[in-house]
Order: C-alpha cells, then structure tokens, then sequence
C-alpha cells in the first residue's frame, strides 16, 4: 500500500522526463526585464509567417466553431498534388513528432525494439520507450548516421528504425543511394522512417527524397513538417507518406481530429506560396553561411550544417578563468555557462547534453542581424573569460 505513482506507470514512462523545448522568448524577457531578445534555439523560419498564410487563417476562423475535416480532404489533395503521390498515401500529423509517436505506438510493444543512431533526434528515443520497447542505438560516424551499424543492430524483433535526413543537432545528411542500399538489405519487417523535417533546404548533390523508393519499399515511411522551412511551427502540421496500407494503420490510431482547422488552412496556403519558401531557403543559405565563417573566425568548431541551425563545440579552456561564482558549481559544462551568459546577455541558443554532445551548443540560423547579434555577443563573452 505504499506504491508512489512511479510504481504504477507503464515502466517505459516511468523512464522519460517531459521534453525540454527552447526556452521562449517571453520567458526569458521576463526574467530579465528586456525586450529584443533574440531565439535561435528551436530551428524556426526567422521570416515568421506569410501573408497567404495568414489571410489562410483569417478566413478559417468564420467556421472557428466546427470540428476540422478530420480526413484533411484539402490539404491532402495539395500534398498529393504537390508530391506526385495519392491522398491514401497520407497521414496527417500534429506536427511530424505526432506522426513519430504514432508509428511507435501502432508497431512497437514490450519485446519489440526500435533503431536508432546515436546524437540522432531525441523524439525517437521518447516514443520507443513510451511503448515500453527497447532502444537500440547504433555508434555516429563522424556525427551523422552510420546506416551500415544500424543495420547491424535489426533483428526478428525490429520494427522500426529511425532515420533523420538531414539529422538534427548535428545538420548532417545522407545521399539517396546509401538509403537505397540499406533498404535493400533490410527485411520487410523493419519499418523504415525517414524524417525529411529539413528537407526544403538541402540543396546538396548525391541528396535526394526517399519518396522515390517508396514503389519499392512498402516497409518505407517518409515524414515531413510544416514546422520548419514553410514557417508554421505553431500551427502544428506535419505529413508522413508511405504505402497506403501503412497509412490506413496510421489513420485507425490517430486522434480523429489530430490537425486544427486552422493548421489545415495554413498549410495548404503556405504549399501554395512557393516563393516565401524559396526566400527562407536562400535567407537559411547565407545564414549558415555567415554563422559558420563567424564560428571559424573565432576559431570554434562546429559541425557542418544543411539544416537551418549549426552545432558547435564549446572550447573547453575557455571557461577556466570564469568567475568564482561559477566555479562554485563545477558539474556545468563550459557549453551550459555559455548558454547561460548568452541568455544573460538576451540571446537564447540550444544546450544538447541529452543528445551526448554536453560540449556543444546548437545555434539556429536567424536573420542576418540576429545571426550578427550572435556572434558578436559570443566574441565579447569568449573574450572575456579566455586564457591569457
Ligand atoms: C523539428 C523536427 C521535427 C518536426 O517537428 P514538428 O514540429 O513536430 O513537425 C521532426 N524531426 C526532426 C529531426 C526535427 O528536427
């Protein structure tokens, strides 16, 4: 009679803790009583929202009353349209995590396991161990995906194996032919997910969709945002593609009405502007551009990123001179006191110790004068704690 509700909960969600989103801005404005706080922390389109967008929004507001089309009838047929696929192919998400957490629970199970790769998105790990499977996590190469030891990893108990295209926090990306090569090799029952959240802004060579091998690979599911790149991450919609009967699977669990009225409306606006999303690519390219030569120039190395964000490794003797203060907690990383003097200092980037990278900080690419703001505040702190 002395169980705590620890005792009581499904073992695999006795073992998470709630996910940590960046910290928002009001937050911080708040605590600190400033305004123009800067946010490159979440990997969001630092163009904000578009104008077809927002009319998109205004007018679904007229039926604000009434249930969404739970089938998503419009913007499915966008997509389709969009992607050369049919609307059996499509299931609609609360945003691609939503997509993520329902192929765990529709395929895995207590004596199931799921793949992974290590510094691979953390949402994987959260909802394999929510349905209580097990996780297997396969050694980086270099910081990408090593899909070779991930394929060692499957057995007769895998059912699923996560694949991040590009993969954040590290920004690194797979050519199209080392997916096909691994498809090849797996058996059918291992479903392959391939997130594609960053897929609008790769524009490498060798780089392509998995969508193509989808006639080939039944096994195989595609999942894409509107969170990112298009702009709309608060608006929650995401898509996964795959073979219809997959889809059909999906679609038995998913909550009925999963992507609010105002989510559809937006998206199919937004798929409509192509050129605001061709703009926030192109602003995304010199962005990285000018983060990455910045972090170079002050001697800081980081991952290079095809994403929307870059990690970067924290220069470990930089933090020796810190302030007695700050010395007084010796278990902070050299990455969480430069967070937290950056956060000081109004601008707020990703710590990314649970990804096993507790040196590096994750920063997004904003606009051009926060992406400044940033690296000049980042030169005045390093400056000013560096060994002499
Ligand atoms: C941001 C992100 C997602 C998508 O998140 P949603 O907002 O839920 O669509 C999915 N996968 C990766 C790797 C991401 O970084």
């Amino acid at each position: 009679m002395c169980e705590t509700i620890n005792d009581l909960v499904m073992p695999g969600v006795a073992q998470l803790h709630p996910y940590e989103g960046g910290k928002p801005v009001e937050e911080l404005e708040r605590e600190l009583g400033i305004s123009h706080v800067v946010k490159l922390a979440s990997n969001e389109n630092p163009l904000g929202v578009s104008h077809m967008v927002k009319d998109a929004i205004l007018n679904a507001m007229d039926n604000g009353a009434r249930y969404p089309d739970g089938n998503g009838f419009y913007l499915k047929q966008a997509l389709a349209g969009h992607l050369s696929v049919s609307t059996d192919q499509l299931t609609l998400g609360n945003g691609s995590n939503d997509l993520l957490d329902l192929l765990a629970r529709c395929f895995l199970g207590e004596g199931l396991n799921a793949v992974v790769s290590d510094h691979g998105f953390i949402v994987y790990q959260l909802v394999v161990t929510a349905q209580n499977a097990e996780l297997k996590s396969a050694p980086a190469n270099e910081w990408g995906h090593d899909l070779q030891a991930m394929a060692a990893l499957v057995d007769e108990n895998t059912r699923l194996l996560f694949v991040a295209n590009p993969n954040n926090p590290t920004g690194t990306w797979l050519p199209l032919e080392d997916i096909a090569e691994m498809m090849a090799t797996l058996p059918s029952s291992v479903i392959v997910v391939v997130d594609e959240a960053y897929f609008e802004y790769v524009g490498e060579p060798g780089y392509g969709s998995a969508l193509s091998l989808l006639d080939q690979y039944p096994n195989l599911v595609v999942t894409r945002t509107f969170s990112k790149a298009y702009g709309l991450a608060s608006l929650r919609v995401g898509y996964a593609i795959s073979h219809p009967e997959v889809a059909e699977v999906l679609n038995r669990l998913r909550q009925p009405f999963n992507v609010n009225s105002f989510g559809l409306a937006a998206a199919a606006a937004a798929l409509q502007d192509q050129s605001f999303l061709q703009n926030s690519i192109q602003l995304n390219q010199k962005g990285l551009q000018q983060i990455q030569q910045g972090l170079s120039a002050l001697g800081i190395s980081y991952i290079p990123s095809v994403g929307n964000f870059v990690a970067f490794e924290v220069p470990s003797d930089w933090s020796r001179e810190r302030s007695v203060e700050d010395k007084a907690s010796k278990n902070k990383t050299a990455a969480q006191a430069l967070y937290e003097l950056l956060l000081q200092r109004g601008v707020i980037v990703r710590p990314i110790g649970i990804y096993r990278m507790p040196h590096f900080l994750r920063v997004s690419i904003g606009l051009e004068d926060e992406n400044s703001r940033f690296l000049h505040i980042l030169a005045d702190i390093l400056a000013s704690g560096a060994m002499s």
